[in-house]
C-alpha cells in the first residue's frame, strides 16, 4: 500500500468509524453470536489473493461487527467501564501511523520523554507527590506482575543473580486478599512465589476491605516460622464490590517489616482525578508501587495502565540486561523504559493520552467522573428504597451490588432468579451487566461509566430490571 492509497482508504475507514461510533445505540450490546460462529466466515487458508481496502471495509461491517460486545454502548452496565474516548483513538492512530520502535531512547527519543512527560501530568492529577516516577504498562496485571518480581528480588537480596527462587532457604510470601483481582494470584503465581506462599488476609465482612490486625498477626507468626514476608497487594478499589483496602494501616506494617506495598488501583485510580475521592487511598504515598488503568473508567483507549515506582534504581537493576548493542553514549542522561517493565519494544502508548488530554481536556474527564458518581448514587437510592431490593456492599463509586430478593425466596432457588433475570436481559442484547458470586450467592454488579451513559439510561436500566425481574419471578 503506498501512501496514497493509505490516505484513501484511511479517510473511508475514518468516516466508518465516526458512523460506527455515532449509531452504537441501535446494536445489542452483547453480542448476539455462538461460539465459532464468526470464526466460519472466514476461509481456513490465507486468501491467494488480496482483497482490497474497499472489500475489507465491508467485511469489517458483516463479518466482525456482530462479534463485537458493544462496551461503549450506554446501555452497557458489565464489568467495568472500558472506555475508548474518541480523542485518545486518534492518537492511537497516530501512533500506528508514525510506526515507531520503543526499545531504547535512541530508537525513538519523542516516545520516551512524551511518556516521562503523560505519566507525569497523571502524578500531579491524581495528587502523587513527586517521590513517584511512572511508566505506561500494556495492562495492570503486567504492572502487579512487576511490581511482585521487584518486591520478589528486594526480598531476596537479588536471588536472581544466584540460584533464583530455587535456590533460597527460606519461602518469600505474599499477602491479599480474596477480594483481590485474580490478575493478583496469577501475577503471584508467576513470579514464582507459589500458591502455599500466597497468604488471604482476613477481611471486614460488610466493606470487604483488608483487616489490618489479621494482617499484622499473620506476617508476625510468618516471622516467628521463619518465612519472608515479601509483599503485600491492597486493593484500591476491588473489582468485585469496589473495596478499598485500609492503605496507611497496611504501610505502618509493611514499612516496619520491610515488605514491598503494590497498590492496585487499576478502576479506582480514575477517581483519583478527583480530590473528593483520594481519602480512598489515604496513605498511598507510603506505598513501593501503584498501578491504575486509564483505559478504564477515564477512557484513554486499552492499553494504558500506569505503573508508578518510588525507587527507580531498583526497578533498572532487577529489569535491566542492558545488551552491548543497545548501549549508547547519552545513557545517563536518558531513561531506558526497556528496564522499567518486561517487554524490550514498546508502543508509542503516550500519545493517546497526550491526545486525551489534549483534545477532551481534564475538566470535561473530571465532569464526566462525577456525573457518573452521582448516576451510581441515584441508582442505589432508587434499588435500597424499592421493596425486596437490596443493595449488598456499601457504593464508594460507580459500581453497585443489587439483588431481587422476593419474599419466600432463598438459596439455590435465589441463585435461579438473580441468574433467569440477568441473564433474560443480557441475552435481549438491551442492557449488560455482569453476574459475580458474592459469600457464596449470586448478584449483580451495575458497573455504571459508560462515556454515553447519561441519567436516561441509567432510569431505562433500573425499569428494565425490574420488570425483568417481575417477568422472571411469575415463572419461577
Ligand atoms: C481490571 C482490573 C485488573 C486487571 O486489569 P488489566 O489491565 O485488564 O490487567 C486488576 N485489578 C483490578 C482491581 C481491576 O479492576
Amino acid at each position: 500500500m503506498t501512501p496514497e492509497e493509505f490516505r484513501q482508504a484511511g479517510h473511508a475507514l475514518i468516516d466508518w468509524i465516526a458512523d460506527y461510533r455515532a449509531d452504537l445505540e441501535q446494536r445489542p450490546v452483547r453480542a448476539q453470536v455462538k461460539p465459532g460462529e464468526i470464526r466460519a466466515n472466514f476461509p481456513r487458508q490465507a486468501p491467494e489473493e488480496a482483497a482490497g481496502a474497499t472489500q475489507l471495509l465491508q467485511d469489517l461491517e458483516s463479518k466482525i461487527v456482530p462479534g463485537i460486545t458493544q462496551v461503549q454502548h450506554p446501555m452497557h452496565y458489565g464489568w467495568f467501564p472500558s472506555n475508548a474516548s474518541l480523542a485518545s483513538a486518534l492518537g492511537d492512530i497516530a501512533s500506528a501511523g508514525l510506526g515507531t520502535l520503543g526499545i531504547s531512547w535512541e530508537s525513538c527519543p519523542a516516545a520516551t520523554e512524551l511518556e516521562e512527560v503523560v505519566c507525569d501530568w497523571l502524578r500531579q492529577l491524581t495528587g502523587l507527590s513527586e517521590a513517584w516516577q511512572g511508566c505506561i504498562q500494556d495492562t495492570a496485571s503486567t504492572s502487579c506482575l512487576t511490581a511482585l518480581l521487584l518486591a520478589r528480588e528486594r526480598a531476596s537480596n537479588f536471588s536472581q543473580n544466584r540460584g533464583g527462587l530455587q535456590g533460597q532457604q527460606q519461602a518469600l510470601l505474599v499477602y491479599t486478599t480474596e477480594e483481590a483481582h485474580s490478575s493478583v494470584v496469577k501475577a503471584a503465581l508467576l513470579a514464582g512465589f507459589g500458591e502455599h506462599n500466597l497468604r488471604r488476609v482476613e477481611m471486614d465482612p460488610d466493606t470487604r476491605a483488608m483487616c489490618v490486625s489479621s494482617l499484622a498477626q499473620l506476617v508476625a507468626g510468618d516471622i516467628e516460622a521463619g518465612f519472608i514476608p515479601a509483599a503485600v497487594v491492597a486493593s484500591t478499589g476491588s473489582t468485585g464490590v469496589t473495596a478499598f483496602d485500609p492503605i496507611a494501616e497496611i504501610a505502618a506494617i509493611t514499612a516496619q517489616h520491610g515488605i514491598w506495598l503494590h497498590v492496585d488501583a487499576a478502576m479506582a485510580g480514575s477517581a483519583m482525578l478527583l480530590p473528593e475521592c483520594r481519602h480512598l487511598w489515604e496513605g498511598v504515598e507510603a506505598a513501593d508501587s501503584i498501578a491504575w488503568n486509564p483505559h478504564k473508567w477515564m477512557g484513554t483507549i486499552l492499553d494504558c495502565s500506569l505503573l508508578y515506582v518510588r525507587d527507580v534504581q531498583h526497578m533498572v537493576r532487577v529489569m535491566s540486561t542492558n545488551p552491548s548493542y543497545l548501549r549508547s553514549t547519552v545513557d545517563d542522561e536518558v531513561k531506558q523504559y526497556r528496564d522499567w517493565g518486561i517487554p524490550l519494544g514498546r508502543r508509542f502508548r503516550a500519545l493517546k493520552l497526550w491526545y486525551h488530554l489534549g483534545i477532551d481536556g481534564i475538566d470535561s474527564i473530571r465532569a464526566r467522573l462525577r456525573r457518573d458518581l452521582d448516576n451510581a448514587r441515584w441508582f442505589a437510592g432508587q434499588v435500597s428504597q424499592t421493596e425486596n431490593w437490596q443493595v449488598l456492599a456499601p457504593v464508594k463509586l460507580q459500581t453497585v451490588c443489587i439483588r431481587h430478593q422476593p419474599t419466600g425466596l432463598e438459596g439455590d432457588a435465589l441463585d435461579k432468579h438473580t441468574l433467569a433475570w440477568v441473564n433474560a436481559i443480557n441475552q435481549s442484547g438491551e442492557a449488560f451487566m455482569s453476574p459475580s458470586i458474592l459469600d457464596g450467592r449470586w448478584m449483580v454488579r451495575v458497573s455504571i461509566g459508560v462515556e454515553a451513559t447519561t441519567r436516561e439510561h441509567v432510569e431505562t436500566l433500573w425499569k428494565l430490571i425490574q420488570r425483568r425481574a417481575q417477568d422472571v419471578a411469575a415463572v419461577d
